[in-house]
């Protein structure tokens, strides 16, 4: 197949923090797969990233990289897909000025994910949002930038984002009718964990909920986590029967000892497994899922100017791609003067 014949697949990710589980199972994973089937665009999202951390310019800066290196451990080929900085392509900041007319204040303010955001950020908005900023809430606005820019189609995420891909969709849709068929309209694309619960047992596993295993966590922290992960509260002792389905352990179990995993489920339920024995089982396969992440991870951290090359290359082909897209809306804006 010709490149010009594949779908784009883009997705994004915002240099807040090193990758954990959660992404990986919810997203990254998932992306690994399908740059063998799309053009896949894969945006470090750092002008996103400042919209909550516009006071911590460090933090996003020095995210751009460990981030880098977390996706290349994964797997992401960069021969096969193009992982590129959002802020050196200004074309989808002015994308997000054209489609900011398009979407009303109101209708950001009512978005799911922004309320949850802003809810659990009481430290930069305020207790009831009053202090939330004009960038962060447009910040969807920007997301559909990003995806129309490289004429996403298909956009993998997890199940927080659902909410953002809808107001992408209105976006294009708006501007198709106004404007004329311009863009494309992106679907979504969920993996099979659309969203991974904590070690705490919460509905997500989160950068800064302190549930976390961070795919950069060595192995004493991995089997430290886990030791305290939480298990059925009504097991107490080693022969009690318990359920699975509320443990933490079982819940890891299920992704990474698959081919013991009806075992694991039975003797827990006959009494016949003790919880210690079964998270040391689960430290030792965690360790090993991990392995070849880390020794990815290591490869790359060696070579840095590798991962340099790699960031400016994607970059560049990003970049064609945006501008193309901007010289395409102008157009369709009529105001593509001298062109
Ligand atoms: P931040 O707190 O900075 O927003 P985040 O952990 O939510 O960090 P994002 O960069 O916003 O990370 O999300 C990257 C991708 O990973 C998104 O597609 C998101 O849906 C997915 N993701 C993040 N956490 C989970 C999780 N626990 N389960 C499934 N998917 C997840
Ligand atoms: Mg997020």
């Amino acid at each position: 197949m010709k490149m010009e014949d594949k779908k784009t697949v883009l997705t994004g990710i915002r240099p807040t923090g090193n990758l954990h589980l959660g992404h990986y199972f919810g997203a990254v994973g998932n992306w690994v797969k399908l740059q063998n089937e799309y053009n896949t665009f894969i945006e470090i999202a750092d002008v996103q990233a400042l919209t909550d951390n516009f006071n911590n310019p460090d933090k996003v800066r020095k995210n751009v990289r460990e981030l880098a290196l977390d996706l290349l451990a994964c797997g992401i080929d960069p021969s096969k897909a193009n992982i590129f900085i959002q802020s050196r392509i200004p074309e989808i900041a002015e994308l997000t000025v054209y489609y900011s007319n398009l979407v009303t204040i109101a209708r950001l303010e009512r978005n799911p994910t922004i309320k949850t955001e802003i809810s659990q950020k009481k430290d930069i908005f305020g207790n009831n949002g009053e202090s939330v900023t004009y960038g962060f809430l447009g910040y969807p606005v920007s997301q559909a930038a990003d995806i129309t820019a490289f004429g996403g189609s298909l956009v993998p995420v997890g199940e927080d984002q659902l909410p953002l891909l809808e107001q992408a969709r209105e976006i294009v849709r708006k501007f198709n009718s106004i404007y004329g068929e311009t863009l494309i309209e992106p679907e979504h694309f969920l993996s099979k964990i659309p969203r991974l619960k904590g070690l705490d047992g919460n509905e997500k596993m989160g950068k800064s909920l302190g549930n976390a295993i961070f795919l950069v966590d060595d192995d004493d922290t991995i089997s430290k986590k886990i030791m305290g992960a939480i298990t059925d509260k009504n097991k107490i002792k080693k022969d009690d029967k318990a359920n699975p389905d509320v443990c933490m352990v079982y819940y890891y179990h299920k992704l990474v000892s698959q081919n013991n995993i009806e075992t694991i489920c039975k003797e827990c339920k006959a009494g016949k497994r003790g919880c210690i024995d079964c998270k040391k089982e689960l430290i030792e396969n965690m360790k090993e899922y991990l392995r070849p992440i880390k020794e990815r991870r290591k490869y790359y951290e060696d070579n840095k100017e590798l991962v340099d090359n790699i960031l400016k290359n994607g970059t560049n082909i990003a970049k064609t791609k945006a501008e193309y897209t901007l010289k395409k809306v102008k157009k369709a804006m009529k105001i593509d003067y001298f062109e």
